[in-house]
């Protein structure tokens, strides 16, 4: 289909693609080492096709119930695509979603991974994992605490679970580079390469101070309910 909507799917992805290398060229980095991951919660398969048409492959998602209802259609005969569970897991669905998506990014308790060592074991599918850090030391969102970043770690590697890298989530209401600064080096500090932090409103800083992996929703899909 020809389009020549300057605001469509397929302008705004490269927009952020063009933002993202901007920015890591800036920081002296290569802009291939960050990956976009488009956040395509609330949006259904209409709005994501024309994205994957555009030659985005990797989306995420937070919610394992709305991710069952409509990846696994538009993964059909898409071997290339892969996807992200980006929100907050309960250790009830860690069966469900070691079966749906292709990495985690929200592993931030024991419990929690005891439940998805079981689960990759059973379906003998091996998911790497980022820990989600509460960075912002806030009560109310997931994440571990700083100080236990170094056991997780290790119980996940005994367990044969790939530890990807850190994922944190910034306080709202804050200018986010100095929990973005704090992230890069906890995960030098535990030698770890990824970095998955940066969301809409501040992806372009997250990739100056290390980013690998954006997780950028809305200035993709514009604005949710
Ligand atoms: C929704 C969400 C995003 C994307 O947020 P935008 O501001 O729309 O880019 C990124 N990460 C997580 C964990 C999310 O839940």
């Amino acid at each position: 289909m020809m389009t020549s909507d300057p605001h469509g799917p397929a302008d705004r992805l490269a927009d952020i693609l063009e933002r993202i290398g901007g920015a890591a060229r800036l920081a002296g980095r290569n802009p291939a080492d960050v990956t976009l991951i488009a956040i395509s919660k609330t949006f259904d398969a209409p709005d994501i096709e024309p994205l994957i048409a555009a030659g985005q492959t990797r989306f995420g998602e937070n919610r394992v119930q709305e991710a069952a209802g409509k990846w696994p259609e538009l993964r059909e005969d898409r071997p290339g695509l892969m996807l992200d569970m980006v929100g907050s897991l309960q250790s009830n669905k860690a069966d469900d979603a070691v079966r749906l998506f292709d990495s985690i990014h929200s592993l931030d308790r024991p419990s929690l991974l005891k439940a998805l060592g079981k689960a990759m074991k059973q379906q003998d599918r091996y998911l790497p994992c980022f820990i989600q850090v509460d960075i912002g030391e806030e009560e109310q969102k997931g994440g571990c605490a700083i100080a236990d970043i170094a056991e997780l770690k290790r119980a996940a590697e005994g367990d044969g679970i790939e530890i990807a890298g850190l994922m944190a989530i910034p306080p709202v209401d804050r200018e986010p580079a100095p929990y973005f600064a704090l992230l890069a080096k906890l995960a030098k500090d535990h030698g770890l390469a990824g970095l998955s932090m940066g969301m809409s409103g501040d992806f372009e800083t997250a990739v100056q101070l290390g980013a690998t992996h954006v997780r950028v929703g809305s200035a993709l899909f514009g604005a949710r309910d």
